[in-house]
């Protein structure tokens, strides 16, 4: 079924918009997005297919199994084999990293349960209260609040512990505001994390680094409308933070998933894998409830330091300086089935979205 946010109308008449004052800029523009649900957007869609051959779109550091350390993997597959039950989201379970993925430990028979939410994983604990659970942590603003509500709350049973790997979007997108070597015009922000933090957290980027921000929904209307308030933004030199997706996101956001957030973890510098370590831009449980952190619980062993796998660029496609069809593993040894490195694991991997539906570039 056709919606409105997929009229082709519509559509065509952004297009021809967008068209007009590409024309006018008469200069190459890049514009980054930072979340896979955006990727999968305009990869599905074509929507690359449909722009002029100045205005570019890459994809940033949007996909969160992607971006997972490959220490933080390690330390799961370590815990499992110890003894653990260790639960993670299905995509988080089939990374790679030099020890093998948590599924490959499975197979070795360490006791690996795919859980679908925290909520799960309290379930596995209380079903289980002889055993000890670790559950693996992972996402940005959107999936941190599930476990700072119930840790607030004193729900979770004492047999379970965190282990957290999340990341927050902002300081990412400063990284490559800060990076010479990405020369970037504007984002499309992510809906879903835009959601939690609300509109006014982008407005301080903006200013300070004078680039438009827009927050967009997944519909191809609302990715065309947000590259064309971009464009329109360029040319009237009025950088903004723009909220496009007034029907989810407000300026303030969710107050409470935020107080929550702040109240159970502190911000930490984190390594972001295939960038590096990025300030302030990670989760870890807060002391008020280190009884719950793993880290803090067990003697966690120093890990392999090997990132990536041999031959593996995610880094240059997480960070948008390469498109995946440019590594020579692509869809050869390293392939949705069989991924070699993180970015062609889950359904917001970049490698694996352009392996399902192609990496569409301008035709105009
Ligand atoms: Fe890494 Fe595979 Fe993507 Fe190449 S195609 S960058 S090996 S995930």
């Amino acid at each position: 079924m056709i919606n409105s946010f997929q009229d082709p109308e519509v559509v065509k008449t952004l297009k021809d918009k967008i068209t007009k004052i590409s024309h006018e800029l008469k200069e190459n523009i890049k514009i980054c997005h930072v979340c896979g649900t955006h990727e999968y957007t305009i990869s599905h869609w074509g929507i690359r297919n449909l722009l002029p051959s100045n205005i570019e779109v890459i994809a940033g550091p949007g996909c969160p199994v992607c971006i997972c350390p490959s220490k933080d993997i390690e330390h799961c597959i370590w815990l499992a084999k110890q003894g653990y039950i260790l639960a993670t989201f299905g995509d988080m379970a089939r990374v790679p990293c030099e020890k093998g993925s948590l599924l490959s430990a499975r197979a070795e028979g360490a006791d690996i349960r795919v859980v679908y939410s925290f909520l799960d994983a309290m379930k596995l604990a209380k079903q289980n209260p002889e055993r000890e659970l670790v559950f693996f942590s992972i996402g940005f603003e959107t999936t941190a609040p599930m476990v700072a509500i119930e840790l607030i709350n004193k729900s979770i049973p004492r047999n379970l512990s965190i282990l957290s790997s999340h990341r927050l979007v902002p300081p990412a997108m400063e990284l490559l505001l800060n990076a010479p070597e990405i020369p970037l015009h504007g984002f499309i922000a992510p809906g879903h994390v835009s959601a939690i933090t609300g509109s006014k957290v982008y407005e301080p980027l903006s200013n300070k680094y004078k680039k438009s921000i827009v927050i967009a929904g997944f519909e191809p209307v609302d990715v065309l409308f947000g590259i064309l308030s971009i464009l329109y933004q360029i040319k009237e030199k009025n950088f903004k933070t723009e909220n496009l997706y007034p029907r989810v996101v407000t300026r303030e956001g969710n107050k409470t998933a935020l107080e929550a957030i702040k109240i159970a973890y502190s911000v930490i510098d984190a390594n972001w894998r295939g960038i590096g370590e990025v300030q302030k831009s990670g989760l870890e449980i807060s002391e008020k409830f280190e009884e719950f952190n793993i880290r803090l619980k067990e003697k966690l062993p120093p890990v392999s330091s090997v990132e990536m796998p041999s031959g593996c660029r995610c880094a240059e496609v997480i960070l948008g300086k390469i498109y995946p069809d440019e590594c020579p593993l692509f869809n050869r040894k390293c392939t949705p089935e069989n991924p070699v490195g993180p970015c062609m694991v889950g359904i917001e991997g970049t490698c694996a979205i352009h392996a399902k539906y192609g990496s569409n570039f301008p035709l105009v």
